[in-house]
């Protein structure tokens, strides 16, 4: 067991614009499990936000990273083309649609979303953008004035991008309605947006989180997605899907958007935006388009130095062949289903949890004051508990108040066992 000793401590001097959920130093981490400094096991059911959706250190990408820093570590993709990014092709050719099969790499989500809408604005020549309530699309100065799911993240640094509109996104349990009533009201008010706000002729994209993130781990109800995607197409609009948080076999399928659709009418974005569990930890973003969309970015007017690094990518080929060949996108479903089974179960003795939701292993507990307001401390005080049991658990939503579970999607029943025998610990302790 390491000695704390052993480890200088300079965590004053980092930049006091980073909050910190924990004061846990990480030693080491493999699989569901992360080994800070203390000497201590922590089990992880927040992936750091999302990414390491094969586990801490599958032997697999650690393998093949390893293998490549060996090899070439920085290809610069204007100077040379490098195997692991044609690789990766390869990988992603049968998973996204064959209708989008042109890839553009960089390294962050935010990065990659800012490239699809640069794409979008050139390959239509339309200016305007239309988000979602609640929506979470990064932090730079283009993405922050796409995200709603908190005004942190833009107080202070306003002007923001012009030429964003927002729509309401359907969280009927906030709403407090049906969802078919909530469906209805959500697509007129879109419509309604594209009447009075933000004209087809200058709408360029639709911009959405096939589950919402940040903002609440909340599915969309259904029929909205489909009727997105009509009136989209009415218009000539491009569908971009934001897959950061809700791709690489979180949700139980590649991707979150290929929950919705039906065989007669299938979901068909013309762009989806990779991040997150596409490198288990490596840096390393994209977007799938059409083909005839890539044809009208001109050549130069977008880039990066870093992008589609090549130990990042070689991570990324190990990282899909991994989840395919371990059947771990199953695994996703199956291991969902228990969770939500077993929060369900904790909901009918804690009323507190107002509406457990999700898809595969992108999970939301919302918790509620006896009048059906959020309760964000009620949650925070919860995952504090957790914390002190070694189960580290991350909320989300505009009030802190649903606790978010994003555990490796190679779980085992036996750790999700272990993790909700906590979770359920902490509910004793802190509500009685
Ligand atoms: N889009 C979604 C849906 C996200 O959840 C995030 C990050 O949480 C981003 C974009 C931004 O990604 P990054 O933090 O890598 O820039």
């Amino acid at each position: 067991m390491a000695d704390a000793t052993t480890y200088s401590d300079n965590r004053q001097y980092l930049s006091p614009v980073w909050s910190h959920y924990t004061d846990i130093v990480v030693d080491h981490a493999q699989g569901p499990f992360v080994y800070g400094t203390d000497g201590n096991r922590y089990i992880d059911f927040t992936c750091g936000i999302g990414v390491t959706n094969t586990g801490h250190s599958h032997p697999k990408v650690v393998a093949a990273a390893q293998a490549q820093l060996g090899k070439i570590m920085h290809s610069q993709i204007n100077l040379l083309f490098h195997q692991p990014m044609l690789d990766l092709v390869e990988e992603l050719l049968p998973i996204v649609p064959a209708a989008l099969h042109s890839f553009f790499f960089s390294n962050s989500g935010a990065e990659a979303v800012e490239a699809s809408i640069k794409l979008a604005r050139q390959a239509t020549k339309r200016t305007n953008i239309i988000t979602f309530t609640g929506s979470f699309h990064g932090r730079t100065v283009g993405t922050m004035s796409l995200t709603n799911s908190n005004p942190i993240y833009r107080i202070g640094y306003q002007p923001l991008m012009a030429g964003v509109f927002v729509a309401p996104f359907p969280y009927a349990y906030r709403y407090g309605w049906e969802p078919e009533a909530t469906t209805a009201f959500c697509l007129r008010e879109l419509r309604h947006l594209l009447a009075t706000q933000t004209a087809p002729s200058e709408t360029a994209a639709i911009l959405i989180e096939p589950v919402l993130g940040e903002g609440g781990y909340v599915p969309p109800t259904p029929g909205f997605l489909e009727g997105v995607q009509q009136i989209a197409r009415e218009h000539g609009i491009l569908l971009i899907v934001d897959e950061v948080q809700s791709g690489f076999g979180r949700t139980g399928k590649w991707f979150g958007f290929q929950h919705y659709g039906a065989d007669a009418y299938p979901l068909e974005p013309d762009i989806i935006v990779m991040a997150k569990g596409i490198a288990s930890g490596l840096p390393l973003s994209g977007i799938a388009a059409r083909p005839e969309l890539m044809a009208k970015w001109p050549t130069g007017s977008h880039g990066g130095t870093y992008g589609g690094n090549a130990v990042s990518c070689a991570a990324a080929v190990a990282t899909i062949r991994a989840m395919r060949d371990e059947k771990m996108i199953e695994n996703a479903a199956t291991m969902g289903d228990g969770l939500q089974g077993r929060l369900r179960q904790l909901q009918e003795e804690y009323p507190q949890i107002g509406d457990v939701r999700g898809l595969g292993l992108m999970v939301g507990a919302e918790f509620v004051t006896d009048q059906g307001q959020p309760d964000g401390k009620l949650a925070k005080a919860v995952t504090k508990e957790a914390l002190h049991d070694k189960l580290m658990l991350l909320t989300c939503g505009p009030y802190g108040n649903v606790i978010r579970w994003i555990p490796p999607i190679n779980v085992s029943a036996a750790v999700i066992d272990e993790a909700t025998g906590i979770f359920a610990g902490a509910l004793k302790r802190v509500i009685g």
